[in-house]
């Protein structure tokens, strides 16, 4: 049993040992009736003390005197209600540290609840976002970044890569939102000012879509003489016209370029149109076979298209007709003589797939992830024979993008390489 507790059974055992004795030396029951009494009364003022000092702590700091076990009970509950005190304390130094570490960040930090309303936020995310502290907690994210990009973001639930997007105090900067779930479905949001990245970005872009441009009416003057010259100098003249002949196939390759270099720039700097119309897949694979079809017949190669009759993609024509024909042109130059190329429609519940293979010569697998960027070429002496761009993929994938639909690309060397074009059950209308 407690120590406490014993001393006071024995001290309770003493007075009413004295009552008792009084009360028999007086024959009468009152020494002991007072006795309880008076120990009731006590027993009682002290939870009135006990009651007290709880309701005034801790601005009555000291517990009140007292003796025997309600003198221990006091000075156990002082002894927890300090140890309770300094944890807080330290709590509250821990908080006040994280949230001054947070304010001292120049990224922003917001923290949202499982709801995705906001929680906390430091300096940065208020001056980034636009945020008050009094009226926004609380408030949905996405009610006040009024973004459609941001809530499809949240919505998707997959944060591997960052979202870019206009902030909601100016236009002109841009913010980089990066998100990890954490704890119990929160979520943490770091934001990062890229509005000197995107600049130096819109830069490149704006660079490379000017410069193509300038270079296109030189390009039409230098190939309006080449044609003069052509027909201007005496056919004897072999030597000159060999020459002619090697500046105008090089002058039609940098015209190739200009024109892949400007697709490319519009496939980047303009919005996906926002009434994408259906696209008839055969007809529009059979009049791209047509045009190869001397090169085709010439290398003694068979193309087979095995696509529905009635296969409707929603999308942009002319952007699907640039990208399918790179694939079936690349088909047809890099494969050798008497390649078989299939081009053929795969659908499944979740969408379907338009896959180029041909029987040609192969990537090393260490090219293939690089295989979109531009001017990424595996074998440079190849594409010298071709008279590739170096850009043909790099606009496969943008325009891939721009239909919601994703290049996959395998390949055995010696053997052959598939294109895969695949495509979101939503973009397919067969
Ligand atoms: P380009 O064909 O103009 O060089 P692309 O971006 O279309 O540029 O292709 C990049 C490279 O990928 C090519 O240089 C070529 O080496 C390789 N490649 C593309 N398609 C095939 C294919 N069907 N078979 C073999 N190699 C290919």
């Amino acid at each position: 049993m407690n120590f406490t507790i014993v001393k006071e059974l024995r001290r309770l055992a003493w007075v009413l040992l004295l009552a008792g004795l009084a009360a028999w030396l007086l024959r009468s029951l009152w020494p002991l009736l007072v006795v309880l009494a008076g120990y009731t009364v006590f027993n009682l003022l002290q939870l009135v003390r006990l009651n007290r000092w709880l309701l005034q702590y801790p601005a009555d700091w000291e517990p009140p005197e007292s003796k025997g076990a309600w003198g221990d009970l006091f000075n156990n509950l002082y002894r927890l209600l300090r140890k309770e005190n300094l944890a807080r304390d330290e709590l509250g130094q821990l908080i006040r540290r994280t949230e001054s570490s947070m304010s001292a960040l120049r990224d922003g930090v917001v923290v949202l609840d499982r709801r995705q309303q906001l929680e906390t936020w430091n300096q940065a995310a208020a001056q980034a976002l636009g945020l008050r502290v009094a009226s926004d907690r609380g408030q949905a994210l996405t009610n006040l970044v009024r973004h459609p990009a941001l809530g499809e973001y949240l919505q998707a639930d997959d944060f591997s890569q960052p979202l870019c997007l206009p902030a909601p105090t100016g236009k002109e900067r841009m913010l980089e939102y990066s998100i990890t779930r954490f704890g119990a479905g929160e979520y943490l949001i770091l934001l990062r000012d890229v509005t000197r990245l995107h600049r130096l970005e819109q830069m490149r872009k704006d660079f490379v879509a000017n410069v193509s441009h300038e270079l296109k009416t030189p390009l039409t003057v230098f190939k309006g003489y080449l044609e003069t010259l052509h027909d201007s100098i005496p056919a004897g003249q072999t030597a000159v016209h060999r020459a002619l002949a090697h500046m105008t196939a090089q002058s039609e390759r940098m015209e190739w370029l200009i024109r892949d270099l400007l697709l490319l720039s519009r496939l980047e700097n303009t919005e996906t149109g926002n009434d994408p119309q259906p696209v008839a897949v055969a007809g529009l694979l059979q009049g791209l076979a047509g045009t190869l079809e001397l090169l085709v017949q010439g290398k003694q190669q068979h193309i087979e298209l095995d696509i529905p009759p009635d296969l409707r993609l929603l999308g942009d024509e002319g952007e699907l007709a640039s990208a399918f024909g790179n694939l079936l042109a690349n088909a047809v130059h890099y494969s050798g003589q008497g390649a078989r190329i299939e081009v053929q429609w795969q659908a499944d519940g979740e969408g379907g797939r338009l896959v180029f293979a041909d029987s040609g010569p192969g990537i090393a697998a260490h090219h293939l992830p690089r295989l979109t960027e531009r001017f990424y070429r595996p074998d440079a002496s190849r594409v010298t024979a071709t008279g590739g761009t170096g850009l043909g993929l790099a606009i496969v994938k943008h325009v891939l993008l721009r239909h919601n639909a994703q290049l996959d690309i395998s390949s055995t060397p010696g053997q052959g390489s598939r294109f895969v074009c695949c495509f979101e059950a939503q973009q397919i209308q067969a």
